[in-house]
């Protein structure tokens, strides 16, 4: 009988990411708030032939990463379907915590990409939570493990692949704390109109190291300002974003305390970033545009 489990794990944003001082060990500690998107991720388990983990991709029809197929700005390339792949390492880490190996299994995994890659929206990240639940279940249904492993636990194992790992398995409204893997949920209440997000693919892809780097020299060249002495989220903006006043009236608010210490250096990689960011700002639907992570995907939040 061919088994096959599926799971999705969302996309995120950054509404708010302050960063300090270049640590010793090469990270960087953050102040995130983060938001899953609607764009999501897919993974799907089933059973192979020979032992081992193949992998296959594709991409979900009318999605971000889509609409940069259709443009033309979509390198498969940059997705490796090798052991590097962060599904592949969500996968195998939810094994060698049930004492299996790679080769103890027969599976392919399937990655659906909706999220841009390499665009600040944390897709590699949401494949290695995807697979690491779609594993999860299926060494259950497999009748390879007895149970599932629980949560928290997915969620240590989440942190050494990714700060955004985390908070990819998560979901919901956070802030990240440590390198943006130490999370602390926001609780939404019902009722609470959500933020409608809209989202502009770049026709070219930034890497996160090296929108880090240029912060770190900006800044000690004195082009960036100097990080905050405290990390925090403001409170204010985490009110606006979980109290019940119809959004309309939150949004200015919400605007207005957006931030982001990489976006700077992101427009310094990728000029054009900036045209895009005011040319969507002053469309009339738009509340605001900005960059989330190191970019350049560019979002909006839509009135
Ligand atoms: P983040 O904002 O979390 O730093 P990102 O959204 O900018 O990341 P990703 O799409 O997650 O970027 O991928 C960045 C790099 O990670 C890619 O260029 C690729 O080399 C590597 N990578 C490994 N696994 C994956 C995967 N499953 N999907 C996409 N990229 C992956």
């Amino acid at each position: 009988m061919t088994r096959s489990v599926s799971r999705t794990a969302p996309g995120k944003v950054n509404l708010y990411f302050a960063v300090g001082p270049l640590r010793a060990d090469g990270y960087h500690e953050v102040a995130s708030l983060y938001a899953a998107t609607d764009i999501l991720e897919r993974v799907t388990v089933s059973a192979g032939e020979q032992p081992g983990i193949t992998q296959s991709m594709s991409v979900a029809p009318g999605s971000p990463v889509d609409q940069q197929v259709v443009a033309g700005a979509f390198d498969p390339a940059l997705v490796p379907l090798d052991e590097s792949n962060l599904a592949y390492r969500g996968a195998a880490a939810v094994l060698g915590e049930k004492d299996l190996s790679t080769t103890d299994i027969a599976v392919n995994l399937h990655i659906e990409k909706a999220v841009p890659v390499a665009g600040g929206m944390g897709g590699g990240s949401a494949d290695a939570a995807a697979a690491m639940k779609a594993m999860n279940a299926y060494l259950v249904e497999a009748g390879l493990a007895t149970s599932e492993l629980p949560l928290e636990r997915l969620l240590e194992l989440a942190a050494p692949l990714g700060a955004d790992v985390p908070f990819a398995l998560l979901g919901g409204l956070a802030v990240g704390a440590g390198v943006g893997e130490k999370l602390t949920p926001m609780e939404i209440p019902e009722g609470v109109e959500p933020l409608r997000f809209g989202f502009v693919p770049s026709t070219s892809g930034l890497s996160t190291p090296a929108v880090f780097r240029e912060l770190d020299d900006g800044r000690a060249a004195g082009r960036y300002p100097a990080p905050d002495a405290a990390l925090e989220v403001p409170r204010d903006l985490i009110e606006a974003l979980t109290t019940e006043a119809p959004l309309a009236n939150r949004l200015p608010k919400i605007a207005a305390l957006l931030r982001n210490d990489l976006a700077a250096p992101a427009v310094t990689l990728l000029p054009e970033l900036e045209l895009t960011l005011g040319s969507e700002a002053a469309k009339p639907q738009v509340a605001a545009s900005f960059v989330s992570g190191s970019g350049p995907t560019v979002i909006k939040i839509l009135f």
